[in-house]
């Protein structure tokens, strides 16, 4: 049986502090999910300028810091079938519009932080970030996360993204992941069952009939349903201070690259094939290029930094003139490789 939770409907508001507001709610297994049974925070109108590093957004309805892994099962199991639900990390590739963002927000940073380590393996749930993986990995004398640590989000985010940079990619050192799904479910999944492109990752068709056939009454409609929640990254033995001095020379390299001192989302466009969308908007003599609060950064044309007091549709309008631009100017369809969410103002 799957009841609603009963805060969602009534509209109620708590605001914050550890939630006791789904007392009587009852779980899709029919055990009662009561104010002792969820440890987490949950929060209306949560401004999400809070969490994106760009700093700007509008509210969402309601979001959820879960306690832990076991927490934030039970939360989803709460939800009616028909709430939106969206997991941010450090939120840092990802444009929330200014207006309203419907449905729930699970955050996991701050809330899914263990990391450990087991012979060749790290273990990192989602909401740790990826630099420190990259520092985890090197202290114990493993090698290959290094790229991690330039890279400011965190591991469900990575997981996500197939983030990477300078030659390492995401899942080439993930051996295994543990997901849930809308109802709460864990199932452990190995690369075998994404398709992996670059910045580019989904369940492959397979793996998300065998969800529903291995689970009849499963309400998972679309493979999205499901997010990470763990990951085992399989590392080669390798050596600490070596690992160490890689890192440091990938961040003297960003920094020397990248606008970090302002609120940004790294690169806005993917690149395209044999080329470069830095170079392409450049080209298009558009570093430099401000609308309000947002510019396209000096520094490198695929950032575009918020200056002071950007909106999202500032930053939005920015992403399309260069988008456009290199389009009529070079033929050239640049891919977004942010992900962009919510409601115009
Ligand atoms: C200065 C800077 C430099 C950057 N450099 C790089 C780089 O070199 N290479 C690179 O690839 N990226 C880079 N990025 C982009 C960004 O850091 C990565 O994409 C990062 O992996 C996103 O992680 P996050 O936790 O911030 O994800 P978020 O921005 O919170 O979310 C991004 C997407 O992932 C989804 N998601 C988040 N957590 C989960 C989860 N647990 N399960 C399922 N889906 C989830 C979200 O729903 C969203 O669609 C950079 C960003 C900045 C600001």
């Amino acid at each position: 049986m799957r009841v609603a939770a009963v805060q969602l409907q009534t509209g109620a508001r708590p605001t914050g502090g550890r939630y006791s507001g789904f007392a009587g709610c009852i779980a899709h297994d029919g055990a009662d999910v009561t104010s002792a049974t969820l440890r987490g925070e949950l929060r209306m109108d949560e401004p999400m300028a809070r969490h994106t590093s760009w700093r700007v957004g509008g509210c969402v309805e309601r979001s959820y810091l879960p306690a832990d892994v076991d927490d934030l099962c039970a939360f989803l199991a709460t939800l009616p079938e028909s709430e939106p639900v969206y997991f941010v990390g450090l939120g840092s590739n990802l444009l929330v519009r200014d207006g309203k963002l419907r449905g729930t927000v699970i955050f996991t940073h701050g809330a899914l932080a263990h990391i450990r380590f087991e012979g060749n393996v790290v273990h990192a749930e989602a909401g740790v970030p990826s630099p420190k993986v990259a520092r985890f990995a090197a202290v114990h004398a493993l090698a290959g996360a290094e790229f991690l640590a330039g890279i400011p989000g965190t591991v469900g985010g990575a997981l996500a993204m197939n983030a990477g940079c300078y030659g390492g990619e995401t899942w080439n050192i993930v051996e295994s992941v543990t997901t849930v799904d809308r109802e709460g479910r864990l199932r452990q999944r190995t690369r075998a069952n994404y398709e992996i492109g670059y910045r580019k990752v989904s369940l492959t068709t397979d793996s998300s009939d065998a969800v529903l056939r291995t689970h009849p009454s499963s309400h998972i409609r679309h493979p999205s349903d499901e997010w990470f929640v763990a990951a085992r990254f399989k590392l080669p033995r390798g050596d600490r201070g070596k690992a160490r001095a890689t890192i440091k020379q990938l961040l003297e390299k960003r920094i020397a690259s990248q606008p970090l001192s302002q609120h940004n989302a790294g690169s806005v466009f993917r690149n395209p094939e044999g080329d470069y969308a830095a170079r392409l908007i450049e080209a298009c003599g558009l570093k430099g290029y401000a609308l309000g609060g947002a510019a396209i950064s000096i520094q490198h044309a695929n950032f575009i930094v918020n200056t002071g007091r950007a909106r999202a549709a500032e930053i939005e309008a920015l992403i399309t003139i260069a988008h456009d631009t290199v389009q009529q100017k070079f033929g050239i369809d640049l891919q977004r490789e942010v992900r962009i969410v919510g409601e115009h103002s």
